[in-house]
């Protein structure tokens, strides 16, 4: 997608990744030659995360102690530091609007001694966050509310976090292999401990239900690489369910992917010349896909936005589950 495509579906706002662009093409690379909006050639907002997430699920060799986390590079093993200090400092040359606050994603799977000693140090870590990042007029800094899977401990970092005061909230820990049914028990009481005047930001979430489900628990903005990465291996959503475009039934079928969806995907292709591209491995196959999951997302949420502004978000929710549960289209 060039960038000017991903604006045209509605986006206003992307996600980089600290981890990777620290360690490719590093971030004093990226500041020395304009920052990250230009060099991307992005001139809407930018989110950067804090590199802790991948840190814990990508680097090498970690060692985590009170400064801060010190791993391996995936990519050619050498050896780096990041700290809540570095972290912020590399947000701040990549020039991000958004900035995320450096913590330790509480693996899954955690008890509750492990997921309040994590808690506490992500805690620690937010203060220290706060306090590298200071006060940069335009710019935002969002911390993270961890805790597990556990009431008290989410109850406690949203205290800790409020005390300190931040222009965002994001819960964190969640998506990360509990499952919807758990994650939405979490979310039933997380997003009403954050401050209701500030985005609640609920992180690497997700299909399109979990999003419809978290919004109707209270979260304001999500992220995910979903839309994009499903694209590049086949899987496509539309208001019928998801749907895989590597399987035969696609092979002579003439219809678009999704008869109301207005992309250039469905505008001018066939599911049969989608899946030819994709089991061909042209590029375009990539390309066309997540147009139309890009799409289709922003589609998504501008009905929500719509539903909540007219006081229908409860009927929305209701007919989404419906059309959803339908299903893709009988085979031709
Ligand atoms: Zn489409």
């Amino acid at each position: 997608m060039l960038p000017e495509n991903v604006a045209a579906t509605g986006a206003d706002i992307v996600l980089g990744n600290t981890y990777h662009l620290m360690l490719r093409p590093t971030a004093e690379r990226i500041a020395g030659l304009g920052g990250l909006h230009k060099f991307m050639h992005w001139q809407r907002p930018i989110l950067t995360d804090s590199g802790g997430f991948q840190v814990m699920s990508l680097a090498k060799l970690r060692k985590l102690t009170e400064a801060g986390v010190k791993f391996r590079s995936h990519i050619d093993g050498s050896e780096h530091m990041l700290t809540p200090e570095r972290s912020i400092e590399i947000q701040r040359l990549l020039g991000s609007d958004i900035v995320m606050c450096f913590d330790e994603c509480t693996p899954f799977g955690a008890d509750e001694q492990a997921a309040m000693e994590s808690m506490r140090l992500s805690m620690r870590w937010a203060k220290r966050s706060r306090e590298a990042f200071g006060g940069r007029p335009g710019h935002a800094l969002f911390s993270i509310q961890q805790g597990g899977l556990f009431a008290e401990l989410r109850a406690e970092s949203a205290e800790k976090l409020r005390a300190i005061g931040f222009d965002g909230y994001a819960i964190g820990g969640l998506a990360v292999g509990e499952g919807q049914q758990a994650m939405f028990e979490v979310l039933d009481y997380a997003p009403e401990m954050l401050p209701a005047d500030r985005p609640r930001y609920l992180m690497g979430v997700g299909k399109p239900d979990d999003i419809v489900g978290a919004v109707a628990r209270g979260i304001d903005m999500m992220d995910c690489v979903l839309p994009s990465r499903s694209g590049r291996t086949g899987q496509v959503f539309t208001h019928r369910g998801a749907l895989n475009i590597k399987n035969t039934r696609h092979q002579n079928d003439p219809r678009p992917l999704d008869e109301h969806c207005t992309c250039p995907a469905c505008k001018n292709y066939s599911r049969a010349y989608l899946h030819h591209v994709f089991r061909s491995r042209e590029m375009i196959s990539g390309m066309l896909l997540t147009w139309h999951n890009l799409h289709y997302y922003q589609v998504l949420m501008q009905a929500i936005r719509d539903a909540i502004s007219n006081g229908q978000f409860a009927a929305f929710e209701k007919a989404f589950t419906q059309q959803q549960s339908q299903g893709d289209i009988d085979p031709v």
